[in-house]
């Protein structure tokens, strides 16, 4: 479903991430672990086009994204993202965020967008929240909202740079099952996440950044048992 070939991206000198290849599966669950700076939230800004590649290719679904001539907009609609610090829009309430997209860019009339959000909602375990502003929501709540509104546009993949770094460690685990929920529902998602227990359970596969380079790539019981780099056996030794 996705193909990366020799992705490299730099900020003017500083070459971020370094010949990447690598391929995602349909219903492929991916976390990305490494140390801060690794590169591993360009990467999947990359995976989206909110940066520009410097050399290199992806393609989702055979649309190459880095040809100028895809339409970036009708790509970016396929691939929801949700980023450590929510995003809400705090002058809208929980229901019209999740409605706002779908109603202007899928086209979707407000009645039937309210329903699909109340599903969602459902889905996510917040029905009773609809019409509350994000004020009155807990991290974890605002998360799992989030998440709903990502899923309003019907995403084939989903996009998750650490989305529950920003939370006290009681609202972590609401939002771990939600995404787990998803996972088992077959939604093609790339997670970088420090929670390494969840990594271990949720993915399909692990891959390890460092210093830009994705220097490992196993399934996570391989990955935890016996990682094949130095770099990232010292890694794990740190953080479990
Ligand atoms: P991670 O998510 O693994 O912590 P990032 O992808 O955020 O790593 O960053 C990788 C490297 O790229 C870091 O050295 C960071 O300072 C640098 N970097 C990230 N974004 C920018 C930017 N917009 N301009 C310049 N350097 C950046
Ligand atoms: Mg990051």
């Amino acid at each position: 479903m996705i193909k990366v070939e020799h992705l490299n991206k730099s900020y003017g000198k500083a070459a971020v991430l370094h010949d990447i290849s690598t391929t995602v599966k349909r219903g492929e669950v991916v976390a990305i672990i490494g140390p801060s700076g690794s590169g591993k939230s360009t990467f999947l800004r990359c995976l989206n086009l909110l940066e520009t590649p410097t050399s290199g290719s992806i393609a989702i679904d055979g649309t190459v994204l880095t040809d100028p001539n895809t339409d970036m907009g009708q790509v970016r609609q396929r691939i929801g993202m949700v980023f450590q610090h929510f995003h809400l829009f705090p002058h809208m309430t929980v229901i019209d965020n999740i409605t706002f997209a779908p109603t202007r860019v899928k086209g979707l009339s407000k009645e039937e967008a309210r329903a699909k959000g109340l599903k969602l909602l459902e889905r996510v375990g917040l029905a009773d929240k609809a019409d509350v502003y994000p004020s009155k929501l807990s991290g974890g709540q605002k998360q799992r909202v989030a998440i709903a509104r990502s899923l309003a546009m019907d995403p084939d993949i989903m996009l998750f740079d650490e989305p529950t770094s920003a939370l006290d460690p009681e609202m972590v685990k609401e939002v771990l099952a939600v995404i787990r929920d998803l996972a088992s529902s077959g939604m093609t998602m790339l997670i970088v996440t420090h929670e390494m227990k969840f990594a271990r359970e949720a993915s399909d596969t692990i891959y390890f950044l460092d210093g830009g380079r994705l220097i490992e790539r196993a399934d996570p019981e391989t990955f935890f048992a016996s990682p094949q780099s130095e770099r990232a056996a010292r890694f794990l030794e740190q953080v479990l």
